[in-house]
C-alpha cells in the first residue's frame, strides 16, 4: 500500500510536470499567433496609410500642375505635429510587433508626411435626402436644390404649370473662368455644407441631389420640394458675366404678377430673396446686387412654396471664383445662408396650408 502510493505519487508528479510543459507550449503558441495577428493588422494599416499617402500626393501633384494654390483646398500640416505623431506611433509599432515589419518605413513616411494627422471628414451623405433629423427638430422643412448636374437635359418642359412656353430641362451651368471648377460642383459643395449647418440648427433638410451625376429637370426638382412638403425651396447657383469685373450676390424672385404662384408665395419669395442675399453679404462682405424679378424660371414657377435662386457670386470674376471654390469661402457663404434661413423663419414662420 505504501509502496504503491509512492509509485502513484511519482506518476502524479510526472503528470503534473507534463501538464505544465504542455500548457507552457500551448501558451507560447497562442502568444505567437496573437503576435502574428497583430503584425498582420499593423501591416494592413501600414499598407492603407501608404496607399492614402500615394493618393494624396497624386492630388497635390495635380493641383500643383494646374497652377492652383491648394492652401484653401486641403488642410495644411504642421511638420512639428507630424513629427510628434511619428514619435508616438513609432513606439506603438515597436511594442506591438518585435519582428521587423518591411512596411514600417512606408508607414513612418506616411506619418511623417502628416497623412495620419489629417482628420477623416464625416460622411457628408449621412441622413441625406431622408428628411430625418437626429436632433430635436424645429418643425421647419427646407428643400435645397444644388443647381445643374454633370449632364444637361435638352428635352423641353413647360416653363410653368399649363404653360405653352417650353424650356430646356436643365442647362449645363457655368464654369470657373480661373479655377476651372464647374458650377454644379460648387453648388453641390455649398448645398451639402448648408444641409449640415441647417440640420444642426434643428431644420429638416431635403436635397434634390447629393451627387453630380444625375438626370433631373427643373420641374422634377420643384416636385421634390413639393413632395417633401418643404416650407422653403432654396436653389443654389453661381453666376457668370461677360465682364470679369462684375461681382456680387443676387437672388432671383418671381414678379408680383407671376401667373403660376399665389400672392402669398410671391410676397414671401421676394422677402426670402432679399433676406438670403443680404444675409450672405453680411457674412462674406460681398456686394449685394439688385435682385432680379423674373417669371421665366421653371424651378420657381413650378414651386408651391416660397422659393429663391441664390446666385452666390460670379465665377467669371477672379476673386469670387477663388472665393466660391475655397473651403473658407464656402464656409462663410454657408454661415450667411443659414443665418438667412433663421431670419426668414423668425420673421415669417410657416405659411398657412395652401389650397
Ligand atoms: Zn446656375
Amino acid at each position: 500500500m505504501k509502496k504503491k502510493n509512492k509509485k502513484l505519487d511519482i506518476l502524479m508528479i510526472l503528470t503534473i510536470i507534463a501538464g505544465v510543459l504542455v500548457l507552457g507550449a500551448a501558451g507560447t503558441l497562442i502568444g505567437l499567433e496573437a503576435g502574428r495577428l497583430q503584425t498582420e493588422v499593423d501591416m494592413a494599416k501600414a499598407e492603407r496609410v501608404a496607399k492614402k499617402s500615394a493618393a494624396d500626393s497624386g492630388v497635390s501633384a495635380a493641383v500643383a500642375e494646374s497652377g492652383l494654390s491648394d492652401s484653401n483646398l486641403t488642410e495644411s500640416i504642421d511638420p512639428e505635429a507630424a513629427a510628434m505623431a511619428l514619435a508616438a506611433t513609432g513606439d506603438v509599432i515597436r511594442g506591438a510587433a518585435v519582428a521587423a515589419i518591411p512596411n514600417v518605413s512606408e508607414y513612418a513616411d506616411a506619418v511623417q508626411n502628416g497623412n495620419l494627422v489629417t482628420p477623416i471628414p464625416r460622411n457628408s451623405l449621412e441622413n441625406a435626402g431622408t428628411g430625418e433629423n437626429p436632433t430635436e427638430g424645429n418643425g421647419f422643412i427646407v428643400c435645397i436644390d444644388a443647381g445643374h448636374e454633370t449632364n444637361q437635359i435638352t428635352d423641353l418642359e413647360p416653363n410653368g404649370p399649363g404653360s405653352e412656353n417650353m424650356k430646356q430641362g436643365v442647362t449645363s451651368g457655368t464654369q470657373g473662368e480661373w479655377s476651372g471648377v464647374y458650377e454644379y460642383q460648387v453648388n453641390l459643395d455649398v448645398t451639402l455644407k448648408l444641409r449640415d449647418a441647417l440640420t444642426s440648427r434643428g431644420y429638416t433638410v431635403v436635397l434634390c441631389r447629393e451627387i453630380n451625376d444625375v438626370t433631373m429637370s427643373n420641374v422634377q426638382r420643384a416636385q421634390i420640394a413639393s413632395d417633401a412638403n418643404a416650407d422653403i425651396f432654396l436653389r443654389i447657383h453661381c453666376n457668370s458675366s461677360d465682364s470679369s469685373s462684375v461681382d456680387g450676390v443676387l437672388c432671383y424672385a418671381p414678379t408680383s404678377s407671376n401667373p403660376y404662384l399665389s400672392e402669398e408665395v410671391i410676397e414671401r419669395s421676394q422677402a426670402l430673396s432679399r433676406i438670403m442675399r443680404d444675409s450672405q453679404c453680411e457674412e462674406t462682405g460681398q456686394e449685394a446686387l439688385d435682385n432680379l424679378y423674373q417669371d421665366d424660371m421653371t424651378g420657381i414657377n413650378w414651386a408651391k412654396m416660397p422659393v429663391t435662386i441664390v446666385e452666390m457670386g460670379f465665377m467669371s470674376n477672379y476673386e469670387e471664383d477663388m472665393f466660391l471654390t475655397s473651403e473658407d469661402g464656402q464656409d462663410q457663404i454657408v454661415r450667411g445662408l443659414a443665418n438667412g434661413v433663421d431670419e426668414y423663419f423668425s420673421q415669417y414662420g410657416k405659411m398657412e396650408a395652401a389650397e
